[in-house]
């Protein structure tokens, strides 16, 4: 996903197959990176061009007033269906587009914004549209919102000017017709009642909306690693490279790291409404870049759409400003290709652009300097490769293999700086020519593209730098010297983020607001590079978990970590996802490492193969014992016979995936009986041949808990849900955040049906597992707490109620 799309790499490849063996060759031996893309700089022709250009126009981010119309009457579709937060989101998506209607756009947002009670961000939609020239004959309507606004914030001075505002308004418009005036006095009279009301009893106005969420936690950082708390420290060995090293014991939901995004780049991610039209060009589905800040990945809810595209929208004037300042004035006319080239071309464009020229063409000739000394020792005799491979283990081996801790700055210092960003590994020599060439003709065509752009904003990214890209008169086939070191760099940042690009994901809760029971699932928001937590190495079987909040990622213990133990992380194939030769295989490709950490071990010393992590077993239809085999797998009881085909089974449990999938669907339809008749025949089936551990066995129960939720059959989804837990706590134990999340859905289900004995119960388990692994500021630890202060208040009758 994070790569070029898969019409650019085929051309790539072929392109590769068509070049002379021998360009092939010196390709394929360019070891400085330099040269690989001085190579590539001819090699990207107006055939290249022309097909990259075809490919983007798919992607085409510019702004067109005929979209702004087709938005807009979406949204008034959802608006009169009543469907709010879907017609806040087409609103959305039609301000991103010019058109002279703008000003309706922003009057209708305020309008969905109110019904959702977002009375602060309505009135700012107001202030839109009246400064974008909402017509005067339907001022009344909107100012009439404006003081209900107001009224509900408990702004009452502002409400009765706005109020004597209207009045005069009716007063000298001539073009109302009667009954429209009666209705728009009728009204005023109303809200002049309530604010009356308001004014006799002036409730205390709940402040708590602006829920500074001050981070309590104690924070003492480390002299050493910027972003690291003092309980870590760096070590370096040639067997683990630099790692981090606890330096006094550690409990569990402990704070080690907390770093903020050298540079982060919002994933366009999958469309999450699946109902294309095929009539409609302009797509009204909701994408990741719908739903958060282009800069700050805060969760959006009136966006601010960039000036100059409509694919970029932010949260606030300020990220608009601050994004346009630092990098999108840059990126924004090169959107489309962008998108095309994929995340890690953009990442890998804006991590220039945020270190600003100054800083990056310092870091390339310093490293020009250091290759030709290290040329000249390779002269000499051993090769720093062949030093480097014997060793090499784990991420993070020193790439010059200095006997001291690379990286640091002068003063002993780890930052989180360019400079640690720079020096992050490349593997450049591990990964296969034909991907290298890929990265290689996808940073040219960037390059490309820069080149015919006005590059004076590429001195902007640092204060320091006011030298301006001369634009000299090239031929096509040349990139200015200054293209050519940001060129460099890029690349060298687009493979090295095929080992260290870290996904930043975040828990998205279904926005249909129908089920009860929250729904739930994790969703990769952004790809970022975080130098200090890319200096933990991986583990299946981590002791860290690792949450993250906007672009700030924090690392925290998940057990107790002794003095002296290394802390480690998984970079993605976990013990409890896959089998110790799966896992290997995938670090082993994306990685380069061979994993020989205890879970490994321990699992290859058992001799326990297959690729299947433990409990995903499948079972004999008569008699439920386990069943084991290759391609045919016998029952494991010996008084029972039964022979069936791998292939087979797997046929099965595709067939039972996709039931649970249509289940799912009729879930978020809104038909929970049919949902629940459905899933209680898929149970059934289950039992036939998979264990009773089977992650789909849990799944099911989950499903068939949030149907019996919604429907609002409290006893059936507990009894459900604890089925799902006891799966759930059998594969990831019961500390896991798997396991919290699942308490989580099991203390709504018992706070909505008043079991209140075991609810407070629950709460308090998922309340000490959440917290250790998001941090006692998390919003469903925020949550539990208040459902369980909820709890607290009810009458002692209610709390001894029969249940
Ligand atoms: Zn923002
Ligand atoms: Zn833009
Ligand atoms: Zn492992
Ligand atoms: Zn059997």
């Amino acid at each position: 996903m994070d790569l070029p799309v898969e019409r650019w790499a085929a051309y790539a490849r072929r392109r590769w197959a068509s070049l002379e063996p021998c360009l092939q060759r010196k390709l394929a031996l360019a070891v400085p990176l330099r040269d690989t893309f001085l190579l590539c700089l001819p090699l990207f022709q107006a055939a290249e061009e022309e097909f990259l250009h075809r490919l983007a126009a798919r992607n085409w981010v510019g702004k067109d007033p005929r979209a702004a119309l087709f938005y807009k009457e979406e949204g008034n579709k959802s608006f009169h269906k009543e469907e709010y937060t879907a017609a806040l989101r087409l609103y959305s998506k039609a301000v991103s587009h010019n058109s002279p209607e703008m000003s309706l756009c922003y009057a209708n947002r305020s309008a969905a914004l109110f019904h959702l009670g977002h009375f602060e961000d309505c009135l700012e939609d107001i202030d839109r549209a009246e400064a974008q020239g909402y017509p005067n004959r339907l001022q009344p309507k909107i100012l009439l919102r404006k003081t209900e606004c107001l009224l509900l914030l408990g702004r009452l001075e502002e409400a009765a000017g706005v109020i004597s505002k209207v009045e005069s308004k009716i007063a000298m418009d001539q073009s109302l017709t009667s009954t429209t005036r009666q209705i728009l006095l009728r009204k005023i009279s109303q809200l002049k009642v309530k604010a009356h009301e308001k004014e006799s009893s002036p409730e205390l106005v709940p402040e708590a909306l602006s829920k500074t969420q001050k981070d309590l936690e104690f924070w003492e950082e480390n002299g050493k690693i910027s972003s690291a708390f003092s309980s870590v420290s760096l070590n370096f060995n040639s067997c683990r490279g630099r790692h981090l090293v606890a330096t006094k014991d550690i409990l569990p939901g402990e704070s080690l790291v907390k770093e903020e995004a050298f540079v982060s780049v919002l994933s366009p991610g999958k469309s999450l409404l699946l109902q294309e039209s095929a009539e409609t060009t302009w797509d009204s589905r909701v994408t990741n870049g719908d739903l958060h800040c282009h800069r700050c990945l805060k969760r959006l809810l009136a966006s601010v759409p960039c000036r100059g595209c409509s694919y970029a929208k932010y949260c606030s004037k300020k990220c608009a400003q601050l994004a346009w300042e630092h990098y999108h004035s840059t990126e924004c006319p090169l959107g489309a290709l962008l998108l095309t080239l994929g995340v890690f071309s953009h990442v890998a464009l804006r991590t220039v652009l945020v270190a600003g020229f100054a800083e990056v063409s310092s870091l390339v000739k310093q490293f020009h300097g250091d290759d030709k000394e290290l040329h000249k020792a390779e002269a000499r005799g051993k090769s720093q490769d062949e030093t480097r491979d014997s060793t090499a283990d784990m991420e993070g081996l020193s790439e010059k293999a200095e006997p001291l801790i690379r990286d640091c700055e002068d003063d002993g210092q780890y930052r989180g700086s360019y400079q640690a960003v720079f020096n992050l590994l490349t593997h450049a020599e591990k990964h296969s020519p034909e991907h290298k060439f890929l990265c290689s003709l996808s940073i040219v065509a960037i390059c490309k593209k820069l080149q015919e752009a006005d590059l004076t904003i590429l001195s902007q990214g640092s204060c320091e730098s006011q030298s301006r890209l001369k634009a000299h008169v090239l031929t096509s086939a040349e990139l200015s010297p200054e293209l050519q070191i940001l060129g460099e760099a890029m690349l060298r940042h687009m493979l090295q983020l095929h080992c260290n690009a870290q996904a930043v994901t975040s828990i998205r809760e279904s926005e249909s607001g129908a089920s009860v029971v929250t729904e739930s699932e994790q969703v990769r928001l952004a790809t970022a590079l975080f130098p200090v937590t890319s200096l933990l190495n991986h583990s299946c079987d981590p002791n860290t978990s690792v949450t993250f909040s906007g672009t700030v990622v924090t690392v925290r213990a998940s057990q107790p970590i002794p003095r002296g133990q290394e802390i480690v992380h998984c970079y993605g194939p976990h013990r409890c996802r896959m089998g110790a030769a799966e896992r290997r295989q995938r670090l082993l490709c994306q990685y380069f490492f061979e994993c020989r950490c205890q879970a490994c071990l321990d699992e290859l010393g058992s001799n326990v193969t297959g690729t299947a992590a433990t409990g995903d077993i499948f079972c004999c239809s008569s008699c439920h014992a386990s069943m084991q085999g290759e391609d045919v797998l016998r029952c494991s009881s010996g008084a029972c016979t039964l022979l069936v085909g791998r292939d087979y089974l797997l046929r099965q449990l595709w067939d039972l995936q996709l039931q649970v999938q249509t289940a799912l669907g009729l879930l978020k339809d809104k038909q929970p009986n049919q949902a629940v008749e459905l899933l209680m025949r898929c149970r059934l089936d289950a039992e036939n041949f998979l264990s009773a551990e089977h992650m789909l066995v849990g799944k099911i129960e989950d499903h068939l808990a949030q149907g019996y939720a919604t429907l609002g059959k409290w006893q059936e989804a507990a009894r459900h849900l604890r089925c799902s837990i006891q799966i759930v706590e059998a594969r990831h134990g019961p500390s896991s955040v798997e396991t919290g999340h699942e308490l989580f859905k099991l203390a709504q289900i018992l706070f909505n049906g008043f079991a209140v004995s075991e609810a407070l119960c629950t709460i308090q388990r998922a309340e000490t597992v959440l917290s250790v692994h998001c941090g006692p500021q998390n919003a469903q630890v925020q949550e539990l707490q208040e459902m369980r202060a909820c709890l607290l208040e009810l009458p002692r009758s209610l709390l001894h109620r029969v249940e």
